[in-house]
């Protein structure tokens, strides 16, 4: 072989590789994103009274905003909430992905019982009158709750919830809220995952997720997240429900079921809502991940 032409050999392969390690990097897991959590008063959160008499009052929502900027507790429960993202994003019990329910269901419980447990912690930690391991350990029952709070906004972006339920009500607000950390929630999830195929809960393919237990033709992920009012089914509008889009049915259901949780714990746990104060302020549906 001439010496140009080893050239030309050596340069093609090298090509070849190179456009084939291009197609192997398509074909499996994204890099994962950012964790960098935004300022509070960047991202329009949504502020609850946890477990209050009265719901929060939103004339006050912009000075309560400001007050919880600092506050290291929601401060956790956000960072969780972008943490599974970037440090679980292929693991489908953190997001309900690849009609993984069970364990998406089991995880939630394995979170509130950490939530439980560095409550615990903390409760013998005050005793002690150690008030510094106290407040760590409530710190770290607050970003296991953020973590809870992911995969249940999650359940409504992520599954079919939403695109079975529309056609069965007249108004959005009749739309059942399902709390799957609950019992009766755990219970109606199961129902809805044994119906007959195409009239079954499933949830979007996630092809570099695990597990996957979706029954064969399941949608992907890109195609039925509604994550976003720009993705496929997020933009899609129901013409009953005074045309809005499945994207706002999903973070209405998500916003509903984010209350109840919040409401859960701190009914659960008052010391979290002695530290933190009654107002909680979060995202609904933070997905940074690739579709
Ligand atoms: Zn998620």
């Amino acid at each position: 072989m001439k010496p140009e032409t080893a050239f030309w050999v050596g340069a093609c392969l090298v090509a070849a590789l190179t456009s084939a390690q291009g197609q192997t990097s398509n074909a499996s897991e994204p890099p994962p994103p950012s964790i960098e959590v935004p300022d509070l008063r960047t991202v329009n959160p949504v502020v609850v009274c946890g477990n209050c008499d009265q719901p929060f009052d939103t004339s006050t929502h912009k000075e309560v905003l400001q007050g919880l900027v600092s506050n290291k507790y929601i401060g956790e429960l956000r960072k969780a909430l972008y943490w599974q993202d970037t440090y679980h994003q292929s693991k489908s019990k953190a997001h309900f992905d690849n009609c993984a329910f069970n364990e998406a269901v089991g995880y939630m419980e394995s979170l509130l019982a950490e939530v439980d447990s560095h409550v615990q912690s903390a409760k013998v930690a005050n005793e002690q009158g150690d008030a510094a391991s106290a407040d760590a350990a409530l710190v770290k029952a607050f970003f296991a709750l953020g973590q809870t709070l992911h995969g249940v906004q999650d359940f409504y972006a992520h599954t079919n919830y939403v695109e079975l339920s529309v056609s069965q009500v007249k108004k959005s607000t009749d739309i059942e809220v399902i709390a799957p950390w609950k019992p009766e929630g755990k219970q109606r999830i199961a129902e809805l995952v044994s119906k007959p195929p195409g009239k079954a809960l499933v949830s979007g393919v996630v092809f570099w997720g695990f597990p996957q237990i979706c029954p064969n033709g399941t949608l992907s992920h890109k195609d039925m997240a509604k994550d976003k009012a720009t993705t496929t089914s997020g933009m899609l509008k129901v013409a009953h429900l005074q045309n809005r889009n499945q994207y706002q049915i999903a973070v209405q259901l998500a916003r509903e079921a984010s209350q109840e949780l919040i409401d859960y714990a701190f009914r659960k746990w008052p010391l979290m809502k002695k530290a933190n104060g009654e107002n909680v302020a979060f995202e609904v549906l933070v997905d940074r991940r690739g579709l």
